[in-house]
């Protein structure tokens, strides 16, 4: 065992003895936050049960709401409390006045063990006690979460007064160890850098901090007047990189330069973390002045890896606790090596990572007085008084607010001390021994990587029986996060941009075709700007497109399913090769934000993939029953040829999504892509020729919807329509395709998906700061123009005075703009008709409903429509029916939740829907009653991802069914059935086989 390892255990020890004299109440105190915690550690459904209902409790008022939501959660729990918690409910029934406000009561007391006070005034009796204990301390102000401007001033106006009433109440107090005082100022305060700017973006971390810094740079100025000590804390890893720079930005300016009572936080957990810690080294040295780091491990574990994994992202923090543990003490070393230029302070309860970092102080001379440990308040105390006890200076981490922003904090501990891997519950609840806790978290590491999306798939790949989203795999979004992402985004807008305005010819049976008149695509940012010259197809080119077709379609038919399925593969794999200049193109042809386009390629990409992998589920003949004597197989053949009309807006995944379905299950194609998205249509067509279709099987036919889309749709040899768009052409096609031709050989397949009125209910008890992030993305992202967008809000009576306000400050934040900004959410609207057609919406909305909202600074040039809301708006009216297509949402009232599922569901549409709420009975019943073909709980109503959200509506919304889901293909094909008597003489074979491949397609 090496010398520090010796070393460790014996400070291990030492610190152990101290804190065996005293308890630690958090878990030894029998009171109702220890037997709530004992009974979570022991059942994880009560712990998810109890959370939740702590979470929701802040926002309810009356008595009877606790008792309701307290019934919902816990009444039928199947675990042996259950009599306790069943009779506790039972009497909570009976008083419910009484007993609403008693658990909130106790409810909140388990707040307060975790927030030092209500407010500035309030926290100074917690700071006293301390300071007499010889414990300094950092104050936190609660209030993460913002949504909007206003709410982000309002902290930044708290941030400053919180400083004057610290520095005036402890004017003279003086340092508890009273050496290297320089280093240490008696006030220290902590800020969340997301709660000063509502509108931080990942992929623009130069617009954070052109909005961040100058509401810090008062907040810096007193802060140094008085002497205090400002920390930036360190939240998800998505603001971790603006929240880097914002740091060594400001303080490299002239006026800061020189001022060593700054610091930040380095979470140990994340795998970057060294990298961070030494790029700041750096920083500090060139700058030339101290500053100070707290090392943590990191309190966004679980959230970093449900993020990550949704969206298919390298999980940036360790999976294993103990290689966080490990970098913990790497990162202690190269902080106590830079002692020089780095103040340190080790922000943990662990005993272990707290004598490691003693040990290694002592051997490289660090006198105890020059680097401190800072634990939370309400936790590890006697950790606080051993480490006091032994002579370091110890500061305590002071979180100030009301009850509910302190809420999300609260879950946080508790998840925290409920953790089965954490320090605190190891030691005091399930009295590991002190071997165990002081052991080297190196020897701990398993060598089974584990954590990684693992997709349990039997030897002979998918099955029918397994979910079809479950063994597929989504591609990845780009995460901007990185800042090589946003280069490799910037340089591909600058190539791009180079390319605008070529000329892109009609394909057909492989052919390059040009005709006389051409499609111009404008860029909807900048009208004056063309994207590309499109050859416009019309009839004679149509006829030439369909005999292509037809004619390719016999072998294509016949081609075997598995060379087609590769295909569409290859395809995906060259979407993936120029995804950053397919997003690029559509920012300029479409108006997209980045984050918009990148899920449009990620989509069409998933499409290609996920099909393929259908495909082959469906593609063999299969045994449709074991019976002796007989055999009888199902099996698909395809339709013929089919047209494709896809829409403009998610102008890649649509139109391939149509398309690869039908290229897969052995269609020919012509696809129509929307005229202002014609260029992406062509790359659409390049890449698949790059990925070898063969000639005449895909036809890239731009032109006229009501000329040549028209004639298409009611020709004879056209066997299927696969249409995408409003609902005014949808149900023309529907009726066109009706119709019987001479010559017809099929009846005509229409999958049709039209438009949506998309209602967001937002209930009594939703928690808002997540209600309106979501409905603001949701209604106003990519400009309300997706067919899943909101554009009718209904809002519980009860709660509607605060969620309207903050939904019209959130919108009055939106950054709205030229999207090849990265970070922009609102950009253009698609072009001049859309314009003129929305604006009119909006004046017909002035007329029957309040304008309660609109944004004045939106760009002159380009197709701009401002966000705008209109509230009292009645559910008849022509703004709250018909489908507009733009970012205007219209706020509904309703008296309760019936009323708001009668108002969702009185539209003619059916497409997508989404319902806030913390109640588990009212979520149960939206789940139940909302009439849509998506419906959304506690979440945004747009984004569906392939094989995860099967996509599609009902009533006018469509009559196709599920894009992105498992019975899609189905549409594109004719089933079959083939039996055979295989009896003969009264002998038939015991077994048949499962599959079989002999009449795979059409001879
Ligand atoms: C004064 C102070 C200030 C803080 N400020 C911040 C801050 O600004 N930002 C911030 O994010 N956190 C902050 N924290 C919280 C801190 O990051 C830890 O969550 C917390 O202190 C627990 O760590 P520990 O060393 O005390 O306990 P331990 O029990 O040793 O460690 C628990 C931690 O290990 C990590 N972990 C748990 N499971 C795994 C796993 N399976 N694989 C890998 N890692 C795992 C998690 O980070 C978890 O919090 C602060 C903590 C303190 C004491």
């Amino acid at each position: 065992m090496g010398a520090l390892q010796t070393e460790i255990e014996r400070r291990g020890e030492r610190i152990f003895d101290l804190v065996d004299r005293y308890p630690e109440p958090l878990f030894s105190k029998a009171g109702f936050y220890q037997r709530m915690m004992a009974l979570s550690m022991r059942d994880e459904h009560f712990k998810v049960q109890l959370f939740r209902f702590v979470d929701v409790l802040a926002s309810l008022h009356r008595g009877t709401d606790i008792v309701q939501h307290l019934d919902e959660y816990f009444a039928d729990m199947r675990n042996g409390y259950t009599p306790l918690i069943r009779t506790g409910v039972h009497a909570a029934k009976i008083v419910p006045w009484i007993s609403g406000q008693l658990l909130r009561w106790n409810v909140s007391g388990m707040a307060r063990q975790f927030i030092a006070g209500r407010n500035p005034k309030d926290v100074m009796k917690t700071l006293r006690k301390r300071r007499a204990q010889g414990i300094g301390f950092t104050v936190d102000l609660l209030g993460e979460a913002v949504v909007s401007e206003q709410e982000a001033n309002e902290y930044t106006t708290r941030c400053l007064e919180l400083l004057e009433h610290l520095g005036r109440e402890t004017r003279d107090w003086t340092d508890p160890l009273g050496k290297n005082t320089e280093l240490f100022p008696v006030v220290n305060v902590s800020v969340k850098i997301s709660a000063l700017y509502s509108q931080m973006n990942p992929a623009d971390p130069a617009d954070a901090i052109a909005h961040l810094a100058p509401k810090l740079r008062p907040i810096l100025r007193r802060a140094r007047d008085l002497g205090a000590f400002v920390n930036f804390d360190m939240e998800s890893f998505a603001h971790k990189n603006a929240t880097l720079e914002l740091f060594r930005t400001l303080f490299t300016e002239s006026e800061f330069r020189d001022w060593p009572h700054i610091g930040i936080v380095i979470q140990a957990y994340l795998r970057d973390a060294e990298n961070d810690l030494l790029d700041l080294l750096d920083w500090g040295r060139a700058r030339g002045t101290r500053f100070a780091v707290r090392l943590v491990k990191g309190a966004y574990w679980d959230f970093e890896k449900i993020k990550s994994r949704q969206n298919g992202w390298a999980c940036p923090v360790f999976l294993q606790k103990p290689e966080s543990d490990l970098n913990f003490e790497m990162l202690t070393r190269i902080m106590l090596e830079n002692e020089s230029i780095v103040t340190s302070a080790f922000g943990s309860h662990n005993v272990r990572s707290i004598a490691h970092a003693q040990a290694l102080a002592d051997q490289l001379g660090i006198d105890r007085s020059r680097f401190e440990f800072q634990l939370l308040y309400g936790m590890a105390g006697p950790v606080k008084r051993a480490l006091v006890e032994m002579g370091y200076r110890v500061r305590e981490y002071c979180p100030v607010g009301e009850l509910l922003p302190g809420m999300s904090y609260l879950v946080r501990r508790l998840l925290e001390n409920t953790s089965n891997e954490g320090f605190l519950r190891a030691k005091f609840s399930d009295n590991v021994s002190e071997d165990a806790l002081l052991r080297n978290p190196a020897d701990l590491i398993s060598q089974s990587p584990n954590g990684a999306r693992h997709v349990e798939v039997s030897g002979d790949g998918p099955s029918l029986d397994s979910p079809p989203g479950e063994t597929y795999e989504n591609a990845p979004l780009v995460n901007f996060v990185y800042p090589e992402n946003q280069e490799r985004m910037r340089e591909a807008l600058a190539r791009v941009r180079t390319r605008l305005g070529r000329k892109y010819p009609l394909v057909i049976n492989g052919d390059r075709v040009w005709t006389d008149k051409t499609i111009a695509s404008i860029n909807p940012t900048s009208p004056d700007d063309v994207v590309g010259h499109v050859a416009e197809a019309g009839i004679p080119e149509a006829e030439r497109a369909v005999k292509a077709a037809r004619d390719a379609f016999e072998k294509w038919s016949r081609t075997s399913f598995e060379t087609r399925c590769r295909l569409l593969e290859r395809a995906a794999d060259i979407m993936h090769r120029r995804r950053f200049e397919l997003s690029a193109l559509e920012v300029f042809e479409v108006g997209k934000a980045w984050a918009e386009a990148d899920g449009d390629i990620r989509e069409a990409m998933d499409f290609c993939r996920f099909y393929a992998q259908q495909m082959r589920l469906i593609g063999r003949p299969r045994l449709t029953q074991h019976v002796l004597g007989e055999e009888s197989y199902q099996h698909y053949w395809p339709r013929g040829v089919a047209l494709v009309i896809a829409p403009w807006n998610f102008p890649m995944a649509i139109l391939c999504g149509m398309t690869t379905a039908a290229l897969v299950t052995g269609n020919t194609v012509i696809i129509k892509p929307a005229e202002q998205s014609a260029v992406i249509g062509a790359m659409l067509m390049e890449i698949f020729e790059e990925a070898g279709v063969p000639p005449g099987v895909l036809n890239y036919l731009p032109g006229k919807g009501s000329v040549m889309g028209a004639h298409l749709v009611d020709h004879k040899d056209v066997d299927l329509i696969a249409f995408t768009g409003s609902r005014e052409v949808g149900l023309r096609i529907w009726e066109s395709a009706g119709k019987t031709r001479e010559g017809q050989r099929e009846l005509k397949r229409v999958i049709c998906e039209m438009g949506g009125k998309n209602a967001v209910i937002i209930d009594a008890d939703a928690d808002l700061d997540e209600a309106i992030v979501d409905t603001i993305y949701s209604a106003f992202g990519y400009q309300g123009q997706k067919c899943s967008a909101c554009s009718r809000l209904i809002i519980l009576e009860e709660i509607y005075p605060r969620a309207i306000e903050r939904l019209l400050n959130a919108a009055a934040s939106l950054r709205v703009g030229n999207p090849e900004e990265p970070g922009i959410t609102v950009g253009p609207v698609i072009d001049g008709a859309a314009y003129k057609r929305i604006l009119e919406y909006i004046d017909s909305g002035k007329n029957e409903s309040r304008l309660a909202f609109q944004r004045g600074d939106v760009p002159q040039k380009g197709f701009f429509i401002p966000p705008t809301i209109f509230t009292n708006v009645s559910p008849k009216s022509r703004i709250a029916c018909e489908e507009i297509f733009g970012p205007v949402l219209s706020v509904i009232r309703a008296r309760d939740l019936d009323e708001a599922f009668e108002i969702a569901n009185s539209t003619e549409f059916a497409l997508t829907a989404g319902f806030f709420s913390r109640s588990p009975a009212n979520i149960e019943r939206a789940k139940a009653e909302i009439v849509a073909g998506n419906v959304y709980i506690n979440r945004s109503c747009t984004g569906a991802v392939v094989g995860r959200h099967p996509f599609g509506g009902f009533k006018m919304s469509g009559g196709g069914t599920k894009a992105g889901g498992a019975d899609y293909l189905l549409q594109f094909v004719v089933p079959r059935v083939v039996t055979e008597n295989i009896t003969r003489h009264g002998f038939a074979p015991e077994t048949t086989p499962q599959y079989r491949d002999e009449f795979l397609g059409p001879r």
